[in-house]
């Protein structure tokens, strides 16, 4: 890290900060500091070469997907692509059964012979509640799944990873799932889909290799608040730290990852597809993730899966999309707003449960907003 003053400090390394320090930087030439507290960057899409040489993500199974053309343009300057379409099986009863729920999860799980579209449609309006107002999760599968799809595949899963029951949370969080008529078992729809080829972490090495960046790793704000000199700060950590959680803390859900790892001297696989989802509310872990279906990584001698653990503690991964959580983080926003000085961006500083797609749109547009209503002075400029 340089002792120069920056024009721009930004907070946290991962997509967030990492897009917004590369716009401000190539397109205003504004001299940038990222700092994060972790000794890597790339925030939760952190990815890493573990004992045995398979790539995992270090914070769970990252698969990227978008419609937005623009977003896929823009990253495509600091990475290439290997196109990975993800699949994700249920299991109920030890069986696998494809989630989303599909023709063929139907047919599986009752024993059916439903063959077109028409007869699914009829097989889930049969089943279906339908509801005058979706606000809750429970509202958003009832509605478009009735009770025993509901029971069978959401109400633990979402239990498990929420802490609260689905009645008590956002519709959007389940609303995520779509529903299939007929046979696509792909997880997502989107036009695009396609992993970074050489990784996540080398495509954010490329996007923060400028001349007008500096990165400074495992840094804390604190440590540099008061002696870095900046005319700007970008803000993607966590809101309510930044206001020493004045209101109360937002809360956060967190995983815990349990590794395994085996030789696979034929080069095989452990399991079916990419993630196994295990939706019982017996069984405390929520998905396995078998990276080497999604990274590419097709023949190697060993595999590595990950188990996730949803807990209330622990590094802040996602925000709890619930109505008393919105208005928490409204007060926050207010006093951002009468503060000045902070832009914020990304998840976790606008407490919105957001894709990489969908970050990488919100940096983009709010480095452009900054740009052009302020635009931060190069110290350079200032200087001369
Ligand atoms: P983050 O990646 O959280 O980056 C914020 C950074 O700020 C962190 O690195 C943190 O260390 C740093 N920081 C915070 N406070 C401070 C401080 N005070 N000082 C210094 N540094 C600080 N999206 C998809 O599109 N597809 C997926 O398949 C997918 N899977 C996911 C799976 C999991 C388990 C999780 C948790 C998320 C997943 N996401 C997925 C979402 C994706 O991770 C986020 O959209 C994206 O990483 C958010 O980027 P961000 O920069 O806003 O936040
Ligand atoms: N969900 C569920 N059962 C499943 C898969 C998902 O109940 O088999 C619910 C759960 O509440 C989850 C949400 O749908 O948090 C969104 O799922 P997604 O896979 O998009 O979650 P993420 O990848 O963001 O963890």
């Amino acid at each position: 890290m340089s002792t120069d003053a920056y024009d721009v400090l930004v907070v946290g390394a991962g997509f967030a900060g990492s897009v917004m320090a590369e716009r401000l930087a190539s397109q205003a030439g504004l001299r940038v500091l990222v700092i994060d507290r972790r000794p890597h960057v790339a925030g939760n899409a952190f990815d890493e070469l573990d004992e045995h040489g398979v790539l995992v993500h270090r914070y769970g199974p990252h698969i990227f997907h978008t419609n937005a053309e623009r977003i896929v343009g823009y990253l495509s300057r600091f990475t290439d692509w290997t196109p990975y379409e993800h699949r994700v099986r249920a299991v109920v009863d030890g069986r696998e059964l494809p989630m989303p729920i599909n023709r063929t999860t139907l047919n599986e799980l009752y024993g059916l012979d439903l063959r077109t579209e028409e007869q699914v449609r009829a097989f889930l309006e049969s089943k279906a509640e339908p509801r005058d107002r979706i606000e809750t999760s429970e509202d958003s599968v009832v509605a478009r799944f009735g009770w025993e799809l509901y029971e069978t595949f959401f109400r633990g899963y979402t239990t498990k990873q929420w802490g609260v029951d689905p009645r008590e949370l956002g519709a959007q969080v389940c609303a995520r799932i779509p529903v299939r008529h007929d046979e696509d078992d792909r997880y997502f729809g989107d036009r695009f889909q396609q992993m970074p080829a050489q990784g996540y972490t080398a495509m954010f090495r490329a996007m923060l290799d400028h001349p007008g960046i500096d990165v400074a790793l495992g840094v804390e704000y604190a440590d540099v608040r008061d002696t870095v000199e900046a005319g700007h700060v970008v803000w993607t950590g966590p809101i309510d730290e930044l206001y020493g959680f004045r209101f109360g803390r937002l809360p956060y859900r967190s995983l815990r990852f349990e590794t395994r790892s085996r030789p696979t001297p034929d080069d095989g696989l452990a399991q079916s597809v990419a993630v196994l989802n295990h939706p019982d509310a017996a069984t405390p872990w929520t998905r396995v993730t078998e990276y080497r279906h999604l990274t590419g990584q097709h023949r190697h001698p060993w595999t590595t899966q990950h188990v996730e653990f949803p807990c209330a503690e622990g590094d802040p991964y996602y925000p709890v999309p619930r109505p008393e959580n919105r208005e928490l983080y409204r007060r926050y926003e207010e006093l951002s707003e009468q503060e000045g000085g902070v832009t914020f961006v990304g998840r976790l500083a606008r407490y919105q449960y957001l894709n990489m797609d969908q970050v990488v749109g919100q940096a983009l547009a709010t480095a452009g907003r900054l740009l052009a209503a302020r635009p931060p002075r190069p110290r350079t400029a200032a200087r001369a």
